[in-house]
């Protein structure tokens, strides 16, 4: 059983200024695991009035002090990334294998780009006689989600910390073990007192307090559209600048051509990763509509292989997060029934053998794109197949959407793909399973309005200023 009661405030572990706590609950076994305090608008304030005071000298120091931090983090990190991956399993549910490997490697990922980045960041650069000075922007609240826990907080917390800003951090509930951890590895590395906070508790209590607070400079969230509107009207009277991840019903575009079977594979398989709780998730396919009848088959055969079952064990994949996660999948896959889309593999319940634990079933439709279960987010392991004609077609059906965030393009004819991928209005294409650290991620339209990830993460933590007539 874990116990974090207390909150990393100004360099030290602090009891919260009430004494509410929340039980969580492991969604595999749905046994308790353990217990976390919630705070309060008291424990925020305590937190930014931290943070302010040591942006004062936290943003002055030099390129090579903030280098010297990230690297004495690594050194942490890298001790602590074996208990990462076993509290990132225990709160959230990802198989053990995830959980040590791409969960704890995105972190990694992170640290290293804003050790790169900030190696190289030009500050100052003169355009005629005005000097243009990039600064850290000051005291930042940063609001996670759970699905990928620790990429979402390092992929914020690491490029804060090299541009020279001060942190409040306020992770999800349901993933505080692993937040927990991460507090601890930046206090082993000498964070300085107060530029890394970390306050616990109700989004609709911390969070807001953040996002209202007149000390707080910019708040930066990822999560779901409706928590990113109350932030952004929360910041508005203070001015705040808001950047937002949300969500997303990305495309993923299979070609026409004779690697169409395995790309449809690829893309099935790829969906039932962590449970398909990933905001970038490839959760339309669009296949060739005259060979729908072989992608069917061939992603039913590939959705009926994963494992489902103990994250501890080998399964390929664990439960979703939490009863109120599960018990909305189900409500999608008993809506996509009654409105008609073709059920091609899982469907409603739990897997076979399995009576304890938020277990789904990897499930596909074959749908047409106005379907619900086409159109909005389901955040469990639900693929919807569409057929298209060509790819006109396939191009105004992967637009077809309120979201933007991501799309995927695979096909042998690597023109083709390029010229596919630049005709999708998202922020991130992925060309045949592409990958980089350093390419921008974040949204088109109502998937969100900042980027992270690389140089574009790391300059959201930046002010312009502009001294003119510098000479
Ligand atoms: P969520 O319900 O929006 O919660 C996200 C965070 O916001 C949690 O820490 C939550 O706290 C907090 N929160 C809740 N109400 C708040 C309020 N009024 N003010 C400030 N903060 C508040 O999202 P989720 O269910 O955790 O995550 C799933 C969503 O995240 C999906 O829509 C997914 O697509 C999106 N997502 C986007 C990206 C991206 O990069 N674009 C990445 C991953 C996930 P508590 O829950 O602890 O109360
Ligand atoms: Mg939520």
């Amino acid at each position: 059983m874990r116990d974090y009661l207390k909150f990393f405030i100004d360099g030290e572990w602090v009891d919260p200024s009430g004494n509410a706590t929340a039980d969580l609950v492991n969604p595999a076994t749905e046994e308790v695991s353990g217990r976390i305090a919630l705070g309060s608008a008291e424990d925020v304030d305590k937190a930014v009035q931290a943070a302010r005071r040591a942006f004062a000298d936290y943003s002055r120091t030099s390129r090579e002090e903030r280098l010297a931090l990230l690297r004495a983090i690594k050194v942490q990190y890298d001790k602590r990334q074996s208990d990462l991956a076993v509290a990132i399993t225990e709160e959230m549910g990802a198989p053990a294998s995830l959980a040590a490997g791409f969960h704890t490697f995105l972190g990694t990922g992170h640290l290293d780009t804003a050790i790169a980045v900030l190696e190289k960041f030009a500050f100052e650069k003169k355009e005629g006689d005005t000097l243009i000075v990039k600064e850290p922007i000051g005291v930042c609240g940063l609001i996670t989600p759970w699905n990928w826990p620790i990429n979402q907080v390092t992929v914020k917390v690491f490029p804060a910390l090299a541009a020279g800003c001060a942190i409040v951090l306020k992770p999800p509930q349901l993933a505080a073990y692993s937040a927990q951890i991460l507090a601890e590895i930046l206090e082993a590395a000498g964070v300085p007192n107060g530029v890394f906070n970390m306050v616990q508790g109700k989004g609709s209590v911390i969070g807001s307090a953040l996002s209202t607070h007149p000390d707080v400079d910019m708040i930066s969230f990822t999560g779901s559209e409706s928590v990113g509107v109350q932030i952004s009207k929360d910041a508005a009277a203070t001015v705040k600048r808001v950047c937002l991840e949300l969500g997303g019903k990305s495309p993923f575009i299979v070609l026409d051509d004779e690697d169409m079977a395995a790309n449809v594979t690829g893309a099935t398989t790829g969906m039932m990763i962590n449970s398909g709780q990933t905001c970038s998730a490839g959760s339309r396919l669009l296949v060739p509509a005259a060979r729908l009848d072989e992608a069917r088959a061939v992603a039913a055969t590939a959705a009926n292989a994963v494992t489902v079952g103990n994250p501890t064990g080998n399964a390929a994949m664990g439960p979703v997060v939490s009863r109120e996660q599960f018990d909305t999948v189900q409500a999608y896959i008993e809506k996509g029934i009654e409105e008609g889309a073709e059920l091609v593999a899982g469907g409603v319940g739990r897997p076979d053998g399995l009576d304890k634990g938020f277990f789904v079933r990897p499930t596909i439709f074959a749908a047409t794109n106005d379907k619900v279960v086409a159109r909005e987010e389901i955040f469990g392991p639900v693929l919807v197949m569409i057929g298209y004609a060509d790819l006109d077609e396939a191009i105004e059906i992967a637009n077809d959407t309120d979201f933007g965030l991501a799309g995927y393009v695979n096909g042998k004819d690597l023109e083709t793909c390029r010229s596919v991928a630049k005709q999708i209005r998202a922020g991130a294409i992925y060309v045949n399973g592409g990958f980089d650290f350093h390419a921008p991620f974040g949204g088109y339209k109502r998937s969100g309005n900042g980027r992270e990830w690389g140089e574009h993460g790391f300059a959201e933590y930046l002010e312009t200023k502009a001294i003119i007539g510098h000479g």
